[in-house]
């Protein structure tokens, strides 16, 4: 069976690295022929917006999902006249704006920071006051790994922050004085089959996820989480893996976005837990029973971006594995990561320490 993958990416990649072993071949559709997913199965070079290279893909595919949620909506919708395309299409389109998304969470039960919809200067004065500072300007579609977004600690800011973003449509934030970030992935398959992964504590730098360390153990938030992510499911009706991002404040999850899709957040699972994310994606939208998302152990997953560390000082560290996308440095670009599995919280911690002294910061 071929499954179309929209996005060669590492996700992508990683994806079709856990269909192979089951009998799985992809084809992808990205813009660029030496994307990561080059290396795993042959590319449709094209925008995703092509008519006719969406006509392929879904001409030589029996089944088409996606790798990352700035898809045009209009290009699955195409697609999925003639084959089946999973994730639902409604996720996607939620998920690329920040706006339908925090009034999704708002209408679930789902707690968010304090937020309003912003279009103007006007408007951004009534929003600050509203909101309060300190608060976060974002903009509502097409910001990733913190890009498209001005921190206002003043009403000084104000002016700075509309030069910066305005004119495109944005939203304000609360800012949430959190005291960490935790993710929840879960996969919901087509026969409705529904399973967690245990939450992952997340830190960024610059907006960009630096390391995950899972499982974060905490009986309370799992189940809050949990919660939250089963609404976001069968509201959807989904079918895949689905990301819900929270901030942590004095013990309560508050929702900052949701991914539509398998997750850098979820990179652990491929060496910590009995299945992976990218597995159990495969698994779900085929309609497979799903895998078992307990963690093997205790793991730590590090970026590796703009810099590659040496292979072999990682690969010399117990426990560890190293993943090399395959793709030219650039400042800021994810070129890979590597990860490492203990039995013990302590073990792992440790391990992560030498793992981090390759990693170029
Ligand atoms: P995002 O692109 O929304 O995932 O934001 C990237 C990162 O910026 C988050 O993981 C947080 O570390 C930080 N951030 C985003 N929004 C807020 C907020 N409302 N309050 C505090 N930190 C935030």
């Amino acid at each position: 069976m071929k499954v179309g993958v929209i996005g060669a990416g590492q996700l992508g990649q990683m994806l079709a690295l856990a269909g192979h072993p089951l009998a799985l071949e992809f084809l992808f559709l990205d813009s660029s022929p030496d994307s990561p997913g080059a290396r795993v199965g042959p590319i449709i070079t094209g925008k995703f917006d092509d008519p006719a290279s969406l006509s392929k893909l879904a001409a030589d595919t029996e089944l088409v999902t996606y790798e990352f949620e700035n898809v045009p909506v209009s290009a699955l919708e195409k697609v999925s006249r003639t084959r089946t395309c999973l994730p639902p299409i409604e996720a996607l389109r939620v998920s690329q704006d920040r706006m339908l998304e925090k009034e999704l969470f708002q209408r679930l039960g789902i707690p968010t920071p304090p937020f309003r919809s912003v279009d103007s200067l006007d408007e951004l004065h009534a929003a600050v006051a509203a909101v309060g500072l300190p608060c976060v300007l974002k903009t509502r579609r097409l910001g990733y790994d913190g890009r498209g977004q001005q921190y206002l600690r003043r009403r000084a800011d104000i002016d700075t922050a509309w030069a910066a973003l305005g004119g495109a449509p944005l939203i304000l934030e609360g800012f949430v004085k959190f005291d960490r970030e935790v993710s929840i992935i879960g996969a919901r398959s087509t026969r409705g089959e529904t399973r967690c992964y245990p939450l992952a504590e997340n830190q960024h730098r610059d907006g960009i996820l630096r390391v995950t360390r899972a499982p974060h153990r905490n009986a309370r938030l799992q189940r809050a989480a949990e919660r939250h992510l089963r609404r976001l499911l069968d509201h959807f009706g989904y079918a895949g893996v689905l990301t819900i991002e929270f901030f942590v404040q004095r013990g309560k999850l508050i929702a900052n976005e949701v991914a539509p899709r398998v997750h850098n957040s979820g990179h652990w699972t491929i060496e910590g837990a009995v299945t992976s994310q990218f597995e159990n994606h495969l698994r779900a939208i085929l309609g497979l029973p799903l895998g078992d998302t307990s963690a093997i152990g205790h793991a730590a997953m590090v970026n590796y971006i703009g810099t590659m560390p040496d292979r072999e000082r990682v690969l010399a560290i117990p426990g560890a594995h190293h993943h090399d996308y395959g793709k030219s440095p650039r400042a800021g670009r994810k070129l890979g990561h590597g990860t490492v599995v203990s039995t013990t919280a302590a073990g792992r911690d440790r391990l992560l320490r030498r793992l981090l002294r390759h990693v170029p910061r």
